[in-house]
């Protein structure tokens, strides 16, 4: 089983080393010969707007898509979130999102002044400790669709993180705190595709 963490801009060393500690084997994806030798992606944070870029540039853009829509099981953080979206709320102009999950996703939605900020979670689907989650300039699930499950919010309700089928999506970085259980989470939806097949 292999995973394969998006390589193009942002922190996908942080989810590379998680996801090595939870002794997954890891691949830096950067181009499309790459995305098909790996049974799951991690599209990690960092800026959406040049990922977007980057991956169409690259090549990758379609066939991650395509990938999407055969059921690559994919994990996103923050900008990942962003690029799961099949809305996207606030992007830069001409910003494009690859979609599959059904919601609505407002860029930097947390305005300036609590723009990075640490928050405790109950998060039911990953355990019953709370989650400590960071956020960094993150964006919010401004509206979840029929196919989406809201899996957490914010003590003001809004919604940061959300699960359909395959696809994983946080508003916060799980990968900076030491947090695992969203990507043992993940692998073990990897492995179910995996094994299944
Ligand atoms: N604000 C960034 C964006 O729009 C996301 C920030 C992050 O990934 N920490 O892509």
């Amino acid at each position: 089983m292999t995973v394969g963490v998006l390589a193009l801009q942002g922190d996908f060393r942080e989810h590379a080393n998680v996801l090595r500690t939870l002794g997954a084997d890891v691949a830096l994806v950067r181009r499309p010969e790459e995305l098909h030798r790996v049974d799951g992606l991690v599209i990690p944070g960092g800026e959406s707007s040049v990922m977007d870029k980057l991956s169409r540039a690259y090549g990758l853009a379609d066939p991650l898509k395509d990938a999407i829509r055969d059921g690559l099981p994919v994990y996103g953080t923050c900008a990942g979130l962003i690029l799961l979206a099949d809305t996207v709320l606030d992007g830069i102009a001409g910003q494009q999102s690859l979609g599959g999950l059904d919601i609505a996703v407002r860029r930097n939605a947390f305005g300036a002044q609590t723009a990075s900020f640490e928050a405790d979670l109950d998060i039911p689907a990953v355990g019953d400790t709370p989650v400590h989650a960071v956020f960094i300039r993150a964006p919010v699930v401004e509206t979840v669709g029929p196919a989406a499950t809201a899996l957490a919010s914010v003590a003001d309700g809004r919604c940061v993180a959300v699960q359909q089928g395959n696809l994983l999506g946080t508003s916060f970085h799980p990968e900076i705190t030491g947090e695992y259980r969203f990507h043992e989470y993940f692998l073990r939806t990897v492995a179910d595709v995996r094994f299944r097949a």
